[in-house]
């Protein structure tokens, strides 16, 4: 599954010890493996290899320039949301032929950057939007292809913050609409619709709701097949599952097996855009006990890591697993005591996992909190003036520093 496991005691990322790890670089820490976002990378890849997709990256789960490059240097294209993350792409080295644009709120800017860099497609999700595109093409005398993001219309079983496929979702455009553009593409003149594209929401276990969108939209491009207009592009998005505790994911096998008999019966070529599949397991975070607060009927392990830092606990009530890094965890046998991991930050929403039982946790000890490789530190702030932590890139036995820790003064660089 990933590569972070017990030898001797100790909690290991690859073949380097996480203590040493955190005792060297201090905590909060992030320490990826690079071998895990390599493996899962390959899985899809290997998977969908019948129909030899182009696999972008969702640049948001985790938007480091190194893991850019390392996924790039593979093969990967990238599926960005941002002028900031085509800038962090063109910098990672990725092909812009290879790079996808989604986003409600394109910016005039952010367009003008994208069409200028020669990315291979925008994921439009409005008719205003679309017109804006062809406008800022024709000012630039260029012609620029584009994929309508359709809103499939389904419940995808995931939390609802992050389920973007139904009528409700502010993504996407309906069908009907989406079908209407199609017939007067010619209308856009500096623009060439070619695509389509769904991505109906985040860590989906299941692969029922992916089949149902998927159906809608190849009856779509059937559709307009008969009518005579090719799509070039098929984007099936993102949002494959992963394990933080008891989930079941379907597994790349399983997701490609259930949805290739469909996307073979288009001529379309195919882009998938997984985040968090590639990168969740791929990361943990490494907190620092402060405190042991014993207090009436709770006891709380205060650690220098926070909300600022991973915000899915507070934000979505994730599950994260946090394993003790110099001993093993608790398995069921032992006195143990239960603790809820909170933060320095002045929110009762900053905690990290709440009644974690451990052997006993003191002064000192180091955490790891597990599958935090997506939407962790690309979701960190600055809240509370906490600077940003450091983060670790490890290969074999080699750990090599990505980000270095943010100072004082970088937390107040732009101000004026
Ligand atoms: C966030 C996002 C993804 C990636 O989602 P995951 O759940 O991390 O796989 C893919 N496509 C689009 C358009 C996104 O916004």
């Amino acid at each position: 599954m990933h590569d972070f496991k017990y030898k001797r005691n100790e909690l290991y990322c690859e073949s380097v010890s996480i203590g040493r790890l955190a005792k060297k670089y201090g905590t909060p820490l992030y320490v990826y493996s690079r071998k895990t976002f390599l493996d899962h990378y390959r899985k899809l890849e290997d998977a969908f290899r019948s129909v030899r997709p182009i696999i972008c990256y969702s640049v948001k789960a985790n938007s480091s320039i190194a893991i850019l490059r390392t996924l790039v240097k593979k093969g990967a294209g990238l599926d960005i949301v941002s002028g900031g993350e085509l800038f962090r792409a063109l910098k990672a080295g990725a092909s812009p032929r290879k790079i996808v644009y989604a986003s409600v709120g394109k910016t005039e800017q952010e367009i003008e950057y994208a069409i200028k860099s020669n990315i291979l497609l925008f994921n439009v999700e409005s008719l205003a939007e679309l017109c804006a595109i062809d406008r800022i093409a024709r000012r630039l005398r260029k012609r620029q292809s584009v994929a309508i993001r359709v809103n499939p219309n389904v419940r995808a079983k995931t939390h609802r913050y992050i389920t973007t496929g139904h009528k409700q979702n502010k993504f996407g455009i309906d069908i009907d609409t989406a079908r209407d553009i199609f017939l007067n593409r010619r209308e856009f003149r500096n623009l060439d619709i070619s695509g389509v594209h769904l991505h109906i929401g985040s860590q989906i276990v299941d692969a029922k709701p992916f089949i149902r969108a998927i159906e809608k939209l190849v009856r779509f491009v059937k559709d307009l097949g008969s009518r005579g207009i090719q799509v070039k592009w098929f984007n099936i998005g993102g949002g494959l599952g992963i394990i933080y505790s008891g989930e079941r994911p379907q597994t790349a096998q399983e997701y490609a097996k259930a949805i290739l008999p469909l996307l073979k019966r288009l001529d379309s070529r195919i882009i998938l855009e997984p985040g968090r599949f590639i990168a969740g397991n791929a990361g943990v975070l490494v907190a620092k006990v402060l405190y042991i607060k014993e207090a009436p009927g709770k006891n709380f392990a205060i650690v220098d890591t926070a909300m600022n830092d991973l915000v899915r606990p507070s934000l979505y009530e994730a599950f994260h697993e946090i394993l003790p890094v110099a001993s093993k965890p608790y398995k069921g046998s032992g006195k143990i005591r239960k603790y809820d991991i909170v933060g320095p930050v002045c929110e009762s929403g900053d905690f990290l996992g709440k009644d974690r039982k451990f052997i006993g946790l003191n002064h000192g000890d180091f955490l790891a909190v597990m599958s935090a490789g997506a939407y962790g530190y690309s979701m960190a702030s600055n809240y509370n003036s906490r600077p940003r932590p450091t983060e670790v890139l490890v290969e074999g036995n080699r750990a090599r520093l990505i980000t270095r820790r943010e100072t004082y003064s970088d937390l107040i660089r732009a101000e004026v």
